[in-house]
């Protein structure tokens, strides 16, 4: 018999999870090249085989066009195909190939056979798309034990439920094309979804955009060279930036060279630029965080903690918004891009 995994199967990026069967905690398995978190990216070639993760975004990076990412979207939806070799494809049998892929990867990682998950779904998927889910878990040879909403993965990941108290939670996720926030009530019997709202098109793409605009309208002041039509530059330009997004994390400034065909350059980029040229990004976030407040009437002085989940929370400028907005300094401890995978193993 295999073991049990709790999988985060996210629209840009996945995870997965279990219990350390040594430490009885929760982690995430890694993947072959180390990372906690895994591109949701499939790229198919010509001799049948199907790339996923890193390998297939590097792909997509050089704008190869059997590269396909962002299939979560249309998960359910009977009219989304996509044909490649002449075959085509539904966004729940892309799903189901990248779960296989996950899994077997894992398995590989950890010596042990899986059989069964958990799989999170965005508290907003209808029925149809939570079907759709199961579905592609059970393509990918996995026992679905259940679909677990992410903001109650994220939840459990902290642990909010294992206390003796009664909490209002606030959980800000934005990942790489969504933003999704969500109140939830949490005492130790039960984590109760009261609203949710989001933005199904926002995401740390657009801060990828914003650097890729940049960079280019200052090659082009530097070089006097446009790159902004030729598609292949734009996607070279479009990896770059979100290098460069990671790295602004951490330090003040980044230098991005930059060539194009004889010219060779280069471009430096500083987080109080960033924050300038991708601040109007920000303020739908709020907007979308406060109608959802309205809606179930709670105001910041009845939220006891807010829980920062998604990659594009570990960007200075949120962090400093959230803490603003929220009057709080967000809870700690668990990686923001890890939570929902390891809610999920706990779950599972
Ligand atoms: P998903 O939307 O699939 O749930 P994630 O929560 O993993 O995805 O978020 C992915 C996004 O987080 C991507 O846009 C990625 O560029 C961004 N991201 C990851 N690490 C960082 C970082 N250190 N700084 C800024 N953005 C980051
Ligand atoms: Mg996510």
């Amino acid at each position: 018999m295999g073991i049990r995994v709790g999988i985060d199967l996210g629209t840009t990026f996945s995870a997965v999870a279990r219990i350390n069967p040594n430490t009885g905690k929760p982690e995430i398995i890694k993947n072959s090249f180390g990372s906690a978190i895994t591109p949701s990216v499939l790229c198919f070639e010509s001799n049948g085989n199907i790339l996923f993760g890193e390998d297939a975004k590097n792909m997509q990076a050089v704008g190869d066009t059997n590269a396909i990412a962002f299939f979560k979207r249309s998960m359910g939806k009977e009219l989304f195909s996509v044909e490649f070799y002449g075959k085509s494809y539904t966004a729940t049998e892309l799903s189901a190939i990248l779960l296989r892929k996950l899994k077997e990867e894992a398995e590989q990682q950890i010596g042990e056979k899986i059989d069964s998950a958990v799989i999170t779904v965005p508290a907003y998927f209808t029925h149809k798309e939570r079907s759709a889910t199961i579905e592609a878990g059970k393509k990918a040879g996995l026992d679905v034990i259940s679909i677990v909403n992410e903001p109650t993965a994220a939840a459990f990941a902290y642990g909010l439920n294992e206390k003796d108290t009664e909490q209002t939670v606030l959980i800000y996720d934005l990942g790489g094309g969504t933003f999704d926030v969500t109140l939830a009530y949490i005492n130790k019997d039960e984590i109760r979804i009261l609203g949710s709202d989001g933005d199904h098109e926002l995401g740390g793409k657009d801060w990828d955009d914003c650097i890729a605009r940049y960079l280019a309208s200052e090659f082009e002041e530097k070089y006097g060279v446009d790159v902004s039509d030729d598609p292949e530059m734009v996607s070279a330009l479009l990896v770059k930036a979100e290098n460069a997004k990671k790295q602004l994390t951490l330090k003040d400034v980044v230098d991005i060279p930059i060539a194009y065909g004889t010219v060779r350059g280069n471009v430096e980029i500083t987080e109080q630029i960033f924050e300038e040229i991708s601040q109007f990004l920000i303020g739908t976030t709020k907007d979308v965080t406060e109608r959802l407040m309205e809606s179930v009437q709670i105001g910041w002085r009845q939220i006891d903690g807010v829980i920062l989940v998604g990659g594009s929370t570990r960007m200075r400028m949120i962090r400093n918004y959230v803490k603003e907005m929220s009057g709080k300094e967000p809870l700690s401890g668990v990686n923001v891009d890890e939570a929902v995978a390891i809610g999920a193993a706990i779950r599972a």
